[in-house]
């Protein structure tokens, strides 16, 4: 088991990377809580079933899969279903899924009672290595992705890479899109083995390389008004075109696009070039 520390002031909070930690969620949460879950309708119920086992009688939420969720009636449906269910300002929320129930319920609980806390469960490696970590949390409005939303931390992220058996393998290599850009921004030797070796032999290795590099670029600036922006390589391009597909292309094949048209006129064109192609992430370039 790997434990990553996020050492923000005041917010700090820790990243528990282990196969299997599904099965011990009473060792690192409060079960006496009030506990609310949220989800979405497609992520196999084995994960929410194991953690069933541990909790007693939570108030389960699930909404419809997809980035439509992230909008302003499932946060009207999830916080009227909170209130009528008479949840309290002390309960916790545990979003379990991948960045999209992520960003829904941490967003959720950044408003709810002005504020509750609440614990990330990822379950796609997207969200393992990335959405789950930072605390960027929030909701798309009709014309425009994650226009609505706050900065606000996570109490806690547990990890199972267990739960990425389950992935496609589109929603995989969405993941590796990000792989591939922290190996980019800040760690060539992770950059040369997503190119060339076979990662999903070691993966809770490279999940908590990924963890650490944005790590190192949140606690230095929080609130994305300098450093951390280097973590959006690729986004402004690949949030337009992912945007303009309606969404028919995955965040993560999105912004493939986007770090290639970035790196154009750089050495590492070509290497990328062959990288993304090995993860079918150039279809539609
Ligand atoms: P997602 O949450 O839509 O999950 C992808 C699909 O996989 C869904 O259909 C889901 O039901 C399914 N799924 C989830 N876990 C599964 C499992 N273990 N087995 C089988 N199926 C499973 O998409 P995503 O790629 O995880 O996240 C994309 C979202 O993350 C976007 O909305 C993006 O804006 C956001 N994001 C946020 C941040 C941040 O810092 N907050 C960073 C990057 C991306």
């Amino acid at each position: 088991m790997k434990t990553i520390n996020v050492p923000i002031p005041g917010k700090e909070y820790n990243v528990h990377v282990h196969s299997g930690i599904l099965f011990d969620i009473d060792k690192y949460i409060d079960v006496n809580k009030q506990i609310v879950i949220i989800t979405d309708d497609f992520i196999p119920k084995i994960y929410l079933n194991t953690i069933l086992n541990k909790i007693i009688n939570p108030l389960i939420i699930e909404v419809p899969m997809g980035e439509d969720s992230k909008s302003i009636s499932q946060v009207t449906y999830i916080i009227n279903t909170m209130i009528e269910n008479k949840i309290t300002r002390s309960c916790l929320v545990l979003a379990l899924g991948g960045g999209v129930i992520g960003d829904l319920a941490g967003f959720v609980a950044s408003i709810y009672f002005r504020g509750v806390d609440y614990i990330q469960i990822p379950t796609t490696l997207l969200s393992q290595i990335d959405s789950s970590i930072g605390g960027k949390v929030g909701i798309n409005s009709e014309n425009m992705k994650n226009a609505i939303g706050s900065f606000y931390q996570p109490k806690m992220v547990i990890i199972d890479p267990n739960t990425l058996n389950t992935l496609s393998i589109k929603q995989k290599n969405n993941g590796v899109a990000e792989l591939i850009k922290y190996g980019l921004i800040a760690d060539k030797s992770l950059f040369e083995d997503v190119c060339n070796k076979d990662i999903w032999s070691n993966i809770e290795h490279y999940i908590t390389r990924s963890i650490e590099i944005k790590r190192d670029y949140v606690i230095d600036d929080e609130h994305d008004n300098g450093k951390r922006q280097i973590l959006n390589f690729g986004h402004t391009i690949g949030h337009a075109i992912e945007q303009f597909s309606k969404y028919s292309l995955l965040h993560g094949e999105a912004v493939a696009i986007g770090m290639l048209a970035m790196a154009k006129d750089t050495k590492y064109h070509i290497q990328l070039q062959n990288c993304l192609a090995k993860f079918d992430l150039l279809k539609t370039y």
